[in-house]
């Protein structure tokens, strides 16, 4: 009995990671309004389970879809009726994910040496592990602050670099969406190059003689195991409600800003879930609560992936922040030093402009709140790879990334308000 149970729950575990073979990715480009209304129609039929990597948004401008299997066929025969262009982008997500799988095998096996390797993608409890050490390596920078817990009770850590004393403050979160794994990773990397900088870098050194800066590289912890364990494509949180029968809710559509506006879906099913009220998410309400308790905290800063964007407010409308020119300018200038080192273009712009009107996102709520300095970044890369993006990428993207952070950091530091 105990041997079936053994076994039960061993092929349990390898059985119940959700499988994509010949699941492909299309980029499809429509060219004129009434495609751009057929497709986001399709993007609203749940039942056919299409996953939207990049959403419709005007004529000329593509987006990216993956479509299961058993409907590549039917779906590439619609589009054709309806005249509408697409080119297969990822010919089998599922070969992918293979090589992605075997990668962070062989790097587990090395990495027993006791050497973290940044170009590698880990599991939450390597990123734990990883924390762990980089407080213990710099016991008088950084520490690690608790800021609650996530729905399945996982520790929401943030890492604090602080010089001493209640300094103004640099927020800067990744993770929200499990599936943007880059940003985890470039997360980490920048944690272990802030601290290594301090007193040898002179822009790092005086940023932190100024200001601290909380890092928190997870910010849903649950999301991010499901999409290692369950199901590589996972966005939401792992919340459950009372009369819900889908799991998760868009943690990047859940706090109070224009909650339940345009670009949200009130259907539980829908990745793009608000969920049942504002802060309704654990995860966010901690940040929220961190945040407001702090009360000196003067950027808030956020990395997801992927589409090469740096974004600040508005997303839950279209008109322009009333500080639109000073942070077009930051925005700008920051996408130029992200550019010097490897030549990746960012956009720069309102979300609401730059990608499509959305509602109850972070930024925004930070930006109301009173935090002028408010971006968003989407990391690389524009589609070849999208939310699979070989760990071969992960260090460069953390060094360009990086340099345009440090752009913006550097302008809040010398203009305090
Ligand atoms: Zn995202």
């Amino acid at each position: 009995m105990r041997l079936i149970l053994l076994f039960g729950a061993l092929f349990g575990h390898i059985y119940c990671r959700q499988t994509f073979v010949g699941d492909q990715v299309l980029e499809v480009i429509p060219d004129n309004e009434e495609q751009v209304k057929t497709l986001v129609e399709l993007e609203d039929e749940e039942d056919l389970q299409l996953d939207f990597w990049k959403s419709p948004t005007t004529p000329g401008v593509s987006a990216h879809v993956r479509v299961p299997f058993d409907r590549v066929q039917t779906v590439k025969v619609f589009l054709e009726s309806q005249g509408i262009a697409y080119s297969t982008m990822i010919e089998d997500v599922q070969v992918l994910l293979d090589q992605e799988n075997e990668e962070m095998l062989l790097n587990q096996r090395r990495e027993k040496s006791g050497i973290f390797n940044f170009g590698a993608y880990h599991t939450l409890e390597e990123i734990s592990q990883q924390m762990d050490h980089l407080v213990a390596e710099y016991p008088a920078l950084v520490s690690k602050v608790n800021i609650g817990s996530s729905f399945e009770n996982r520790p929401m850590n943030v890492l604090k670099f602080s010089t001493g004393g209640h300094k103004p403050a640099i927020w800067l979160d990744a993770g929200i969406h499990a599936r943007e794994w880059v940003t985890q990773a470039t997360a980490l990397w920048i944690a272990d190059k802030i601290a290594s900088d301090y007193g040898n870098d002179p822009s790092v050194t005086s940023i932190l003689d100024t200001m601290d800066i909380f890092l928190l590289p997870v910010s849903n912890p649950d999301g991010y195991v499901f999409s290692h364990t369950s199901n590589r494509m996972w966005r939401k949180t792992r919340s459950k409600g009372a009369g819900r029968f889908c799991v998760g809710v868009d943690p990047n559509r859940n706090w109070d800003a224009g909650f339940g506006g345009a670009g949200a879906s009130s259907s539980p099913c829908s990745d793009s879930y608000h969920g049942p009220k504002a802060n309704s998410e654990v995860e966010v309400k901690s940040v929220v609560d961190f945040i407001k308790s702090h009360g000196e905290v003067k950027a808030f800063l956020t990395l997801h992936s992927y589409s090469q964007l740096l974004m600040f407010p508005y997303g839950y409308t279209c008109t322009k922040p009333d500080k639109f020119n000073e942070l077009n300018e930051v925005g700008k200038k920051a996408a130029q030093a992200l550019k010097s080192l490897y030549g990746t273009k960012y956009e720069v712009g309102p979300i609401c402009s730059v990608i499509y009107q959305a509602s109850g996102g972070s930024i925004d709520w930070a930006y109301d709140s009173g935090i002028k300095y408010s971006f968003a970044l989407e990391l690389r890369d524009t589609g070849r790879y999208g939310f699979l993006l070989p760990a071969t990428q992960i260090v460069p993207t953390a060094e360009e990334t990086w340099l345009g952070l440090k752009t913006i950091m550097e302008h809040v530091r010398d203009n305090p308000y």
